[in-house]
């Protein structure tokens, strides 16, 4: 299981201060595991690295670990500028998808748009990937914004599911300018990412 957290220090200091980083201390909550189900003060239990691609970092990022001590079931704590089971940078792909949608309104040059304005070269079958996941979850995504936009007028249901998507686009960067804290929420609310059914 994981959660996000947001790292207000940013980045490059998550980064520098690796383990010295002042982690949420280990949280008193309910274990996960459907045969502990009990509340339970969790432990640390050490860190694991994963990958990340962003304009700003590119490599290795440190994720804190605890333990539930009846169990021994882990929890994982994310910063918020990724996205659990993705190595690409959230807002990366985020834009990417939007502006696929939005601005010049073709894959190709929204690819040619993070990569002149960020550096970022992503490839093209993996934005590709990003986008149709996006349109494919369309109605689960709807889902999960009814939970954290109150009385959200979400697109009519008879629209094909690349229409309902761009409209849904349009709500969430109203919303949410900071598309971290989009799906940091949605995360919260549905325990899976914009982008993904599974968890
Ligand atoms: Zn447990």
């Amino acid at each position: 299981m994981q959660y996000i957290f947001n790292v207000k220090e940013g980045i490059h200091k998550y980064i520098k201060l690796g383990k010295h980083y002042s982690f949420p201390p280990p949280p008193i909550k309910r274990c996960h595991n459907p045969k502990c189900n009990k509340t339970v003060h969790f432990r640390k239990h050490g860190f694991y690295e994963r990958y990340f691609y962003s304009s700003e970092y590119k490599g290795k990022v440190l994720i804190r670990r605890y333990i539930c001590p009846l169990c021994g079931c882990t929890i994982s704590y994310i910063p918020h500028f990724c996205l659990p089971g993705f190595i690409n940078a959230v807002k990366h792909i985020f834009e990417y998808i939007y502006y696929s949608f939005y601005r010049e309104g073709s894959i190709n040059s929204a690819i040619k748009h993070l990569n002149l304005e960020y550096g970022i070269q992503i490839s093209r079958q993996t934005l590709y990937y990003y986008r149709k996941k996006f349109i494919k979850n369309i109605d689960m995504v709807q889902n999960g914004i009814r939970q954290i936009i109150r009385g959200v007028k979400l697109p009519d249901k008879t629209l094909e599911d690349i229409e309902k998507a761009r409209n849904v686009l349009a709500i969430v960067i109203s919303e949410y300018p900071d598309i971290h804290l989009f799906s940091q929420k949605y995360y919260q609310a549905t325990t899976k990412t914009f982008l993904a059914s599974a968890y």
